[in-house]
């Protein structure tokens, strides 16, 4: 039989990231000690009390069947508290908190409930691939923001034209970012929402990082500007917070009207998460938060390990405020790709190239801080020794 595949799939980017588990897979087969700062996924453990949590609901036959397509109440009720409590949002748990397999479902959705063939979506360029993927399996097309670093690596608005802005019907946006690592003031928040409203714009921000910050650095939501809740939803995970990337939680709040269009799609393609998984994720946002703040502490050790060291061997990494990543130029006259590869192949390091997440990702690799201390330490060590010629002419970056 002669498989034909739909043509949809040929316009879905083609995967870096395969290539790069090859180089990783050859390099490992030849016995290199790999340090893998490639991986956006928490080491540590999820903790113990949502652990328990899900074993105890587990073996209760009531949480073995289907579960309700928007959650159960209890959760959407958990949901609106922990918003509250966050970010002084208050929701109603009925029209506008859905819950999500993971925001990633959600997002890869969204433009099923909203894109007719040929529509535009506005995607940040670099980004997370889900929002350029999902536009084009719904047929949309992609349009891309460029996140500058002279632009503090947010998009431009005033540089939409006002045709391509007339055409979009969805934006993507995601602070704090991944991968550049930026943050976004109220300020921009509230520019995102006149622009909305201005050219009938359904806004998605995603805050998957928004309790991934440090140095006293709080992330505004989105909701928390005014006509925020008419133009938009924002997607939250408990994937980064909870280290719970695994278990396929998450939630989408604000526009009841958006969220009721996204739930119409999703009640024909899945049938909701795993209840005693929902359980779990009540005692996530009502329980101690005392597990999220040690996360969080470990990453900022992390952090200041990489960048401080880095900077000592002459790198311009910036300091991020928030993620878990460090978005770093690479040196003069290479590709982020070829600095990549250079890394693995001197150091045994694993590291992401900036292209891998769009074109303007070119000129910057991204590091994530998913390994101990200790490790990052010796990735470290061995760029002083195996690499000492990498050479940066003065950059005009902010870091
Ligand atoms: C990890 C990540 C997600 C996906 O989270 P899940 O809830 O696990 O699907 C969404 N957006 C960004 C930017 C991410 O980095």
């Amino acid at each position: 039989m002669k498989l034909e595949k739909a043509s949809r799939l040929n316009n879905l980017p083609p995967y870096l990231f395969a290539k790069i588990d090859e180089m990783k897979q050859k390099a490992m087969e030849e016995g290199v000690d790999i340090i893998d700062l490639g991986i956006g996924d928490p080491d540590l453990p999820t903790p113990g009390h949502i652990i328990q949590r899900l074993y105890e609901a587990a073996k209760d036959p009531a949480n073995h069947r289907y579960a309700s397509y928007n959650g159960l109440r209890e959760l959407r009720e958990a949901i609106a508290k922990w918003y509250e409590r966050r970010f002084q949002v208050k929701l109603d748990p009925e029209s506008e908190i859905l819950p999500l397999v993971g925001s990633k479902e959600g997002i890869g959705h969204i433009p099923l409930a909203f894109i007719n063939e040929g529509d535009i979506v506005l995607v940040p360029d670099p980004g997370y691939p889900v929002y350029r993927a999902g536009t084009v399996l719904s047929g949309g097309e992609p349009y891309f923001m460029p996140l500058l670093s002279q632009n503090g690596f947010l998009p431009d608005l005033s540089a939409i034209s006002e045709e391509i802005a007339r055409k979009a019907k969805l934006m993507f946006l995601n602070y704090p970012n991944n991968p550049t690592t930026a943050t976004a003031s109220e300020e921009f928040f509230r520019e995102v929402v006149r622009f909305a409203q201005k050219f009938n714009i359904v806004i998605c921000h995603d805050g998957a990082y928004s309790e991934v910050t440090f140095d006293g650095y709080r992330a505004p939501s989105f909701l928390e500007v005014e006509g925020a809740k008419e133009v938009g939803i924002e997607f939250h995970s408990l994937s980064k917070t909870y280290n719970m990337t695994g278990w396929r939680i998450g939630f989408a709040v604000g526009s009841r009207e958006v969220l009721a269009n996204l739930l119409r799609v999703k009640t024909n393609l899945d049938s909701g998460i795993f209840q005693a998984i929902q359980y779990a994720g009540i005692e996530a946002l009502t329980g101690s938060e005392d597990e999220t703040l040690k996360a969080v502490r470990v990453y900022r050790e992390r952090r200041d390990t990489l960048v401080e060291s880095l900077k000592e061997l002459g790198w311009q990494p910036i300091t991020p405020k928030a993620t878990f990543y460090v978005w770093i130029p690479v040196p003069n006259g290479c590709t982020s790709m070829e600095f990549v590869s250079t890394l693995l192949r001197k150091a045994g390091i694993v590291t992401t190239p900036g292209v891998g997440f769009g074109e303007y990702g070119e000129g910057f690799i991204r590091v994530a801080l998913t390994v101990p201390r200790e490790r990052i330490k010796e990735a470290v060590e061995r760029i002083r020794t195996k690499m000492p010629d990498i050479k940066y002419q003065k950059s005009n970056i902010k870091n």
